[in-house]
Order: structure tokens, then C-alpha cells, then sequence
């Protein structure tokens, strides 16, 4: 495997230049420098997508066969791709593992979608078909919290289509795609599959590209609308998988100490760097002391640590600034009468940690239940009426995700379709499948990943109307 950190551009190693520091979350300190994308270089990354577009379009079975074997060879490197996941991201290596292994299952399910020639009309001389074809060059743009996962979300869809590729991950975790990338130059014909990396102007300069006709972006609501902003001068398609402040309602029939345990998960998972974490729990007051007890008792009980050290269930937060946004959230909540619980205890040193926190006591009007906080705490909000409750989930711009917790599964399925957002669960919180479309209401998004419907925001529908001569 290349552990050289270089990008790949039409299926050559490509070192930049400069580099730009690559942070270990866990001791705080720089570990790696990763490539700092020059001007020339993503000029020369667009040049050779272009190019390989024009016979990469045509042959539908080989882009299955190339996929397939892209699977085969990320497989056969799991193990130290997940320990680069591990050491730039901060996740536990157990949660890294999976990730590889969602990548995988992402990209082997796209490898097998039917990419369909639909028949609208036929009749005498007359058939009209539907075909699907690829848009040309793709830019994807990815954030830190699952790399890997989020460059499979977008590589598979976009190469099915047989359209090319230009990657570009977030400056805070950019050495496993370019990692995952350099596996795949032998995969994939020259310049199909492009990495590059650098900061925030690099993704800027690459949804102005003229060669990009689809942008395909995954990151927070304030990039998401700078990127339809600059999609718009030569009206670029954009597909735009953005923030969430996901409500969870917990009804007053269920198990408060079981129900506690699946809330705990569904928000602290990944340390709540997950853009369908619960972010807000709503739970009714016959139980809410009893959930805010058990959630607090779980969150003391947290092994938190590096994410290489055997056992531990939570690595730091990711990156600084968001650290520091967390606790900015969460000292503001505690000014506004919040009671905080966060027992667990932290390791010694530099890294980026916080004690997965509980903040009781707390409704809307307080920042952390407003915002999205992206990290290890969470608002639980009593209610007394589930009408109500519903209302104040969805007083907000964001609709990404949201849940119904109750023993009634047939009313938890009709509140969820109440909910103003992408995914309505019932007494799960998150679960997604390639075969689900993900998308959110509201500034969460714009369009869907997954399925085929993904897949159609990859290609472009073409009429094909033929009368006999
Ligand atoms: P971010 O928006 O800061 O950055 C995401 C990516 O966009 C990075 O690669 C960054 O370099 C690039 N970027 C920044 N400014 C740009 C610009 N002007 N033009 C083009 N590219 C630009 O987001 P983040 O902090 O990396 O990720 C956290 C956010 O992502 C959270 O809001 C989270 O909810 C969201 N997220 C959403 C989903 C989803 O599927 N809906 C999944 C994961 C994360």
C-alpha cells in the first residue's frame, strides 16, 4: 500500500510541492503533511477526467467489473486502512474496521445496481425509451467525520454512471482517501478516479472548474450554500448532503433504562460527529428523569481514549475548532440553567477531549438545542404532549433525520411521518443502507445519495424517441 501521502492524478502518484499538517486528535500534535493541491495540479487532475470520461461513458460492464475489483483490493488492505482512519480521524480502530467495511458494502452494491433502460411508450412504429447517462466530470467533496465512507457514498454512484472522478477530502482527514485512492490506480483506467487535497479554497476552486458538471458535496449548511452559489454561474448540477439537529421523541410507554441505552448509541456514536446523530432528545416527563439518569450513568461509564488503545469506546473530537465549539455550546447551556452530567473520566496530554455529556434541563432558545453541535453532548428536553412535542422537532431549518421512541410501533410509524426530515425511524436512531435514498428537508439538503435514486442524481436522463422509417 502507498503510505507516501502522494494524490493521485490519471493514475500516477502525484506529490505537491508543499504539504500542509495532518493532526493526531489523540496527542493534539502533527503526525503527517498531506499535499497542498497546486493551481497546475488541478488544472492537470481535470484535464485527465475529461479525458478519461470519453471511454470510460461506454462500457457500463466494465465499470461493474472495475468496481467489483476495487472492492477485492480495499478488502485486501482493510487492516492499515482503518489504522489511517484511526490515526487522523480519532475513532476507536473497532469503528474505523467498520467503516472500511460500510465502504466496501457501498461500493459492492453500486457495483451490481441496475442501471436501467427504462421503455416509456411502444406501440407500431413507435418506442421511446428512457436512457441514463453519465454527466462528465464529478467533483466530490467530503468531510472528516467518516472519510472513507463518505468518499464510497460518492465514488460508487458517480462511476457506475460512468461518470470520472476528482475527490478532494477534508483538510483534517485527507490520508485515507488519498490512501484509499493510490489502491485503486491500477483498478480504474487513468484519470477515472482523481485524489487531491487542500484546504477550503481548493474546494472552492474546484466547484468553479468549468470541467466539473456535477458537484457532489457532503459537509455543513454554510459550505452547502457557497457551493450552490458558485454551481449556479454555469448551473453545474449539485447534490448536497448537509447538517441535521436530529429530534428524538421518546414516548411515555417504553422501558426507560433500555430505551436510554439506544438513545446513548444513536447520539454518542462516533462521538456524536455524525450527521444523523440524535442532536436533541425530547422525552416525555413520566420518564424523564429516569432517561436522563440512565443516559448520564452510561456517559460516566465511557471508556474514552486513544482510538489504537484496546477497548476504549470513544476517541477525541476530531479537530480544535470543533472541540472548541462544543464547549463553547455546552458552558453556554449550563449559563442558561442547564444541569450537565458528564462523568467520564479523560486522558492526560494535548488531544482533543471531552467527557460524552448529558445536558438536562435545557429547551429551545438555548444554542445547543437550536444548533447543530456535531460532537459528544446532548439536549434532553422534557415535554408532556406529543402533538407538541413534534411542533417544537420541527421548528427548525434542519430536517436530516428524526425518531419515535414507543412499544406502539404502529403510532410511532404514523408521528415519524409527522416529522419534517429525510429519514423518519421507529425505535432506531440512525440506520442507513445503500439501498435507501438519504437526503434531507429544509437546508439539511439538496437531493438524495443511495439507491437509485442516487444514482439518477449521477446521470443525466436522455429520451431516445424512434419512429420506423
Ligand atoms: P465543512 O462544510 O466545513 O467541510 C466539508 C468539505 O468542504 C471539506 O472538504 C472542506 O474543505 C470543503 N469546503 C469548505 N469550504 C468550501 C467551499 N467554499 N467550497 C467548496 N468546498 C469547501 O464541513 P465539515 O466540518 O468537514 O463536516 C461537518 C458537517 O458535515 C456537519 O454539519 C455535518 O452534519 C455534515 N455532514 C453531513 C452529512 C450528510 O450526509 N448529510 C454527512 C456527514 C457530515
Amino acid at each position: 500500500m502507498d503510505t507516501t501521502h502522494t494524490m493521485t492524478i490519471g493514475g500516477e502518484p502525484v506529490a505537491a510541492s508543499s504539504t500542509f499538517e495532518v493532526i493526531d486528535p489523540a496527542t493534539g500534535a502533527a503526525f503527517a503533511g498531506a499535499p497542498e493541491c497546486s493551481s497546475e495540479q488541478l488544472e492537470g487532475a481535470m484535464a485527465v477526467a475529461q479525458s478519461a470520461f470519453e471511454t470510460w461513458r461506454r462500457d457500463v460492464e466494465a465499470r461493474r467489473a472495475a468496481l467489483k475489483r476495487a472492492v477485492e483490493v480495499i478488502e485486501e488492505h482493510a487492516q492499515p486502512l482503518a489504522e489511517i482512519v484511526t490515526r487522523e480521524q480519532g475513532k476507536p480502530l473497532a469503528s474505523a474496521a467498520g467503516e472500511v467495511k460500510a465502504a466496501t458494502f457501498w461500493l459492492s452494491t453500486y457495483a451490481s445496481l441496475p442501471l436501467e433502460v427504462e421503455v416509456l411508450h411502444e406501440e407500431g412504429d413507435r418506442r421511446v425509451e428512457l436512457h441514463r447517462r453519465p454527466l462528465g466530470v464529478v467533483a466530490a467533496i467530503t468531510p472528516w467525520n467518516y472519510p472513507l465512507a463518505m468518499a464510497a457514498f460518492k465514488l460508487g454512484p458517480a462511476l457506475l454512471a460512468g461518470n470520472t472522478v476528482v475527490i478532494k477530502p477534508s483538510p483534517h482527514t485527507p490520508l485515507s482517501t488519498l490512501a484509499l485512492v493510490a489502491l485503486l490506480r491500477d483498478v480504474f483506467p487513468p484519470g477515472v478516479v482523481n485524489a487531491i487535497s487542500g484546504g477550503d479554497a481548493l474546494g472552492a476552486r474546484m466547484t468553479a472548474h468549468p470541467a466539473v458538471r456535477k458537484i457532489s458535496f457532503t459537509g455543513s449548511v454554510e459550505t452547502g450554500k457557497k457551493i450552490m452559489a458558485a454551481a449556479a454561474s454555469d448551473l453545474k448540477r449539485v447534490t448536497l448532503e448537509l447538517g441535521g439537529n436530529d429530534p428524538a421523541i421518546v414516548l411515555p410507554d417504553v422501558d426507560a433504562t433500555e430505551v436510554a441505552g439506544k438513545l446513548y448509541e444513536g447520539a454518542f456514536s462516533n462521538g456524536g460527529q455524525l450527521c444523523v446523530a440524535i442532536k436533541r432528545m425530547y422525552v416525555h416527563e413520566s420518564i424523564y428523569g429516569d432517561v436522563v439518569a440512565s443516559l448520564a450513568a452510561r456517559a460516566s461509564a465511557v471508556k474514552v481514549g486513544p482510538g489504537m488503545d484496546d477497548g476504549v469506546e470513544m476517541g477525541p473530537v476530531n479537530n480544535r475548532p470543533q472541540l472548541e465549539r462544543v464547549r463553547e455550546l455546552v458552558g453556554d447551556a449550563e449559563r442558561a440553567g442547564g444541569a450537565i452530567h458528564a462523568g467520564a473520566s479523560l486522558p492526560e496530554g494535548d488531544g482533543y477531549w471531552f467527557s460524552p455529556t448529558v445536558v438536562s434541563d435545557v429547551a429551545e432558545g438555548v444554542r445547543l438545542v437550536d444548533e447543530e453541535q456535531f460532537g459528544p453532548a446532548v439536549p434532553v428536553i422534557p415535554f408532556s404532549d406529543v402533538e407538541e412535542a413534534i411542533s417544537r422537532a420541527n421548528a427548525t431549518d434542519f430536517g436530516l433525520g428524526g425518531s419515535i421512541w414507543t412499544s406502539d410501533v404502529a403510532r410511532g410509524a404514523d408521528l415519524a411521518g409527522h416529522l419534517e426530515c429525510g429519514t423518519g425511524w421507529v425505535n432506531q436512531h440512525p440506520m442507513l443502507r445503500p439501498t435507501y435514498p438519504f437526503g434531507g428537508f429544509k437546508h439539511s439538503g439538496i437531493g438524495v445519495e443511495n439507491g437509485r435514486w442516487g444514482l439518477d442524481e449521477l446521470c443525466q436522463k436522455q429520451v431516445i424517441n424512434v419512429r420506423g422509417g
